[in-house]
């Protein structure tokens, strides 16, 4: 599919083209992946972030957040979890906090690894080089790291670099897979200033860089973010600006899905969380192959606020096992062993 096709693709209402766009990305699923649903259990360890982000709820400027890390003995017994729950994959996210220690994090490392076996992802922000290669090392095999929006200006005004340092996810994700890590990536769908234009340049963005596993959200406002309180002057000229919406998140995980056959498309928790009826499911029978299980404690659940309302709050983990591996069976696919 070239770029323009697309375009026509993301901008199209007609509904009779849809249930042909999302038929070719069913059946390049199941022709490439198979029928088998991966589950990656998310644990988010910590909430301290030292960033600034536009869009997210635990950005350092939000002050109204009650500020968490997990301690090495609950991480673990979210993996023990995990393993139970019959998982492939931990993944430990967070917001950029520093205070998470190289030695810390390849001490839980390593013990997840000889206790369990499960491979791990990593989603800890934009970490120094030597961080990165030392958890390489300690057993991490995965690092998850979206570009948010390949529009460099749109996402500087989202993204604010720390003091005296750049940020180019680009360059970071380069760096990541020289390491050695398989690299997933991925972006926001109708952030405001988002156009039509940008969103197809990410389509492209998926194929020519080298990436394992792409996530694909709507943007879901947040009102302790700037972002969230003031997104709509900052939006597109009407026609332009792309919706934050199921819709256009599904058409955005079947174009992937055409463009990449063999990548890994995550049914994302934003895409649940905008359509709590059938959301998740819509992901999976429009592309995406992978779901992430919330495995992190309840007491810290609501405090991980990246969006209001996540679709995992007010569940524990064997309630969100359950409930994911149920709407899974429910399509017809299987559990990936
Ligand atoms: N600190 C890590 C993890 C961030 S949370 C990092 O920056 O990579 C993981 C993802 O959640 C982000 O990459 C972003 O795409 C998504 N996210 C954050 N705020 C959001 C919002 N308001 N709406 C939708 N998705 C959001």
């Amino acid at each position: 599919m070239n770029r323009r096709e697309i375009l026509d693709w993301l901008k199209t209402e007609d509904a009779d083209r849809l249930e042909e766009l999302w038929k070719t990305a069913d059946t390049v699923r199941r022709e490439n992946v198979g029928n088998a649903v991966h589950l990656r259990g998310l644990v988010e360890i910590s909430n301290i972030c030292a960033r600034d982000c536009g869009y997210c709820g635990i950005r350092a400027g939000n002050a109204s957040v009650s500020r968490y890390r997990m301690t090495a003995d609950e991480i673990l017994d979210c993996a023990r979890l995990a393993a139970g729950f019959g998982y492939g994959t931990l993944v430990l996210q967070a917001g950029e906090d520093h205070g998470i220690a190289s030695a810390w994090l390849c001490g839980i490392i390593g013990s997840i690894k000889d206790e369990t076996g499960l491979a791990i992802t990593l989603s800890l922000g934009e970490r120094d080089d030597a961080d990165l290669v030392a958890w390489y090392r300690a057993g991490a095999d995965r690092y998850l790291l979206r570009f948010e929006t390949s529009n460099r200006e749109l996402y500087e005004r989202i993204h604010p670099p720390l003091p005296g340092r750049d940020s180019d996810r680009f360059q970071i994700l380069g760096k990541l897979r020289e390491i050695g890590y398989e690299v997933g990536s991925g972006i926001m769908v109708g952030i405001p200033g988002q156009t039509y234009d940008d969103l197809a340049n990410d389509v492209m963005m998926f194929r020519e860089h080298d990436i394992d596993m792409i996530g694909i959200g709507p943007y879901i406002p947040h009102p302790g973010t700037p972002l969230g309180r003031e997104g709509d002057r900052h939006k597109a000229p009407d026609g332009e600006q792309v919706p934050a919406d199921e819709l256009t998140t599904c058409k955005v995980v079947a174009l992937t899905r055409i463009q990449c056959p063999l990548i890994n498309i995550p049914s994302t928790t934003a895409l649940a969380t905008i359509n709590r009826a059938g959301g998740r499911e819509h992901g999976l029978s429009r592309g995406a192959n992978i779901c992430m299980p919330n495995l992190t404690p309840r007491k810290y659940r609501e405090l991980y606020e990246i969006y209001p309302s996540k679709a995992s709050c007010g569940e524990n983990a064997d309630e969100s096992n359950t409930r994911i591996k149920n709407q899974i069976l429910a399509l017809g696919r299987t559990i990936g062993t």
